[in-house]
């Protein structure tokens, strides 16, 4: 009986030294530890035998239970770690390979423009105001002192939703909301960025739009102010050497008005294509609030004076950048976009 059991224990050792993966070693297990191996069958049989031998073979049993399951441990647990260290060298990543960058986007000329005119109108103490780009008739036309047969209407014709509402063709309608937010004659410093609407379509004019107006109301503000505000503004914009100079104009809501204009950017004044030749470009347009505006919105023109600006984002972009088609802007050819990077 006991060489028997050797005999198994020298067979089963064999066997597993030959086990060349995990999944050998678990078959072995079965074979010599498991229900149907040999020594259970001599453990089944033990009946047969006399009293005395009886534990002596228990005990063998045992022992070589223990042997075979440390050795098949200790070889399962090795040919694991080999199979392991086998995948992680044929999955190996080569970190000397050169990484992909991430493409990184970056803001629209328009946004940095944007962002830099609300820059330093916001450093002069502005407050920055928004409004609703469907307007009604009322706030885009009549709070300007454009009654509804006004001929400069037709300058401005936009996209209709219905008679009544319409978008926005200038963000002064925030103008006009501002005022009657407030309680009638409080001083106001603000400006109305955003996007208008009109129809026309050309190598100088979209559709779709952004402006900035801007509106000062207070006691005694005079013509003077709105001349050194908008000065230091295009100072700081196109840079101190640039000369600012106003000429009469005509807008339904200021009177009086004056368009603004800066010496040349491109030729600095001496005369060139941008400036046909006359050394000046228009930037924006400005004047004196109209005493009715200030009336319609609850201000009363005896004790308070303002005044008015607006400018397009895109014509201030074009001289700044130098780009002389406005279409580029929203035509999103990133050849042309990734230059503002
Ligand atoms: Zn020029």
């Amino acid at each position: 009986m006991e060489e028997k059991l050797l005999a198994i224990k020298a067979a089963a050792l064999a066997e597993l030294g030959l086990a060349a993966d995990p999944e050998a070693v678990k078959e072995l297990r079965v074979k010599y530890l498991g229900k149907k191996s040999p020594m259970t069958e001599i453990l089944r049989g033990m009946g047969k035998l006399s009293p005395e031998e009886r534990p002596k073979i228990g005990q063998i049993v045992n022992l070589i239970k223990a042997e075979l399951t440390a050795a098949m441990n200790a070889k399962g647990e090795e040919l694991e770690e080999k199979a392991l260290a086998a995948k992680l060298a044929e999955e190996k990543v080569d970190i000397t390979l050169p990484g992909r960058a991430p493409v990184r986007g970056h803001l629209h000329p328009l946004t940095l423009t944007m962002r830099e005119i609300k820059k330093i109108f916001m450093r002069m103490g502005f407050d920055v105001m928004e409004g609703p780009e469907i307007e009604n008739d009322y706030y885009n036309f009549e709070a300007l002192n454009l009654p509804k047969d006004h001929p400069a209407r037709d300058m401005q014709d936009t996209f209709y939703i219905t008679e009544e509402y319409l978008l926005r063709t200038q963000t002064s309608p925030i103008q006009a909301r501002t005022m009657q937010a407030r309680e009638p004659n409080t001083p106001i410093r603000m400006i109305a960025p955003g996007t208008v609407y009109r129809c026309d379509y050309d190598a100088t004019h979209s559709p779709m739009f952004h402006q900035v107006e801007g509106l000062v109301i207070d006691k005694n503000i005079s013509l003077a102010d709105l001349k050194g505000t908008l000065e230091l503004f295009l100072k700081e914009m196109f840079g101190s050497s640039v000369k600012v100079r106003l000429r009469p104009s005509f807008f339904p809501f200021t009177e009086p008005s004056a368009e603004v204009d800066i010496s040349c950017v491109i030729c600095g004044g001496k005369g060139c294509r941008v400036c046909k030749n006359s050394g000046w470009l228009e930037i924006l347009g400005s004047g004196m609030v109209h005493p009715n505006v200030l009336t319609m919105s609850g201000y009363d023109p005896s004790q308070m004076t303002g005044f008015a600006f607006g400018m397009g984002v895109e014509r201030i972009a074009m001289l700044k950048y130098g780009i002389d088609d406005l279409r580029l802007f929203f035509e999103n050819d990133l050849r042309f976009l990734k230059q503002f990077n």
